[in-house]
């Protein structure tokens, strides 16, 4: 797996024909991106869009059932994402756990669901302001990973993971973490994953997700221990997203 890696998540953002036209614009830009690119559309799309994507581009379900197939009305499973050519999921995001109450539990029962299916789950961990400000957020942090990834997937699983950082206190809020609070969480992130599964922490992406744009991603990406980043925002926007992609890619070129 590329250890570089931009990904775009839409929320629930996005007409069908907007969704396809950015796709286009981005798949377009994917030929020779240094990164591994990947885009987060909504659901309901994610079965066309696959076409549009060519062979660089990875396509990411934002969400999936805790569950097997069964009677649980509204949700898809990661097999269906699977058998629809999704290769990532988003597991934890901070509004999964804030707004429809996702505890860690229900996190990993969705990460052990995604690697079942064959899939990459894209693990998104981060404390809030209150816990950054009570000096906890390593704590958080350490207690998300242990639950939802260490918990529930074996070394060989786990080579599969991405892990996104997203201190919760700069989604969406045009608030970003310093690049230098950025990579203290990155490392120690790297370090946890050391010691859990060993040599392979060294070839994990760990992305930083909060508020990136292309006018703060070069400085963020040029931390050693961030890999590229979990864009909200700012993926809606093609050409916006292209300059982030180009960012992480500038900086591993020059490495
Ligand atoms: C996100 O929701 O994953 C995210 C990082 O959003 P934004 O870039 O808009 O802060």
């Amino acid at each position: 797996m590329n250890r570089n890696v931009v990904a775009g998540n839409w929320k629930s953002n996005t007409g069908f024909n907007e969704a396809k036209s950015l796709t286009r614009a981005i798949a377009e830009a994917t030929g020779d991106t240094e990164s591994q690119v990947i885009i987060a559309p909504p659901a309901p799309y994610l079965a066309a869009l696959k076409e549009l994507c060519g062979a660089a581009l990875a396509l990411a379900a934002q969400n999936c059932s805790a569950y097997d197939m069964g009677a649980y009305t509204g949700e898809h499973t990661a097999q269906m994402l699977a058998d629809v050519g999704v290769s990532h999921v988003i597991v934890g995001h901070s509004e999964r756990r804030q707004l429809y109450g996702e505890t860690d539990e229900v996190v990993a029962a969705k990460v052990h669901q995604v690697s079942a299916a064959g899939l990459h789950p894209i693990i998104c961990v981060g404390e809030s302001l209150e816990e950054r400000e009570s000096g906890e957020h390593m704590n958080v942090v350490k207690r998300q990973l242990q639950k939802g990834f260490f918990d529930v997937l074996d070394a060989a699983k786990a080579a599969d993971v991405i892990i996104a950082y997203e201190p919760v206190w700069a989604i969406g809020t045009g608030r970003t973490a310093s690049a230098t609070q950025a990579q203290e969480m990155h490392l120690f992130i790297r370090q946890w994953v050391h010691e859990a599964y060993g040599q392979m922490a060294d070839r994990m992406p760990i992305l930083y997700g909060g508020s990136v744009k292309p006018e703060n991603a070069e400085e963020l990406f040029s931390q050693p221990d961030v890999d590229g980043g979990l864009i909200g925002g700012a993926s809606l926007n093609a050409a916006d997203f292209i300059s982030i992609i180009k960012a992480n890619d500038k900086w591993i070129t020059a490495n």
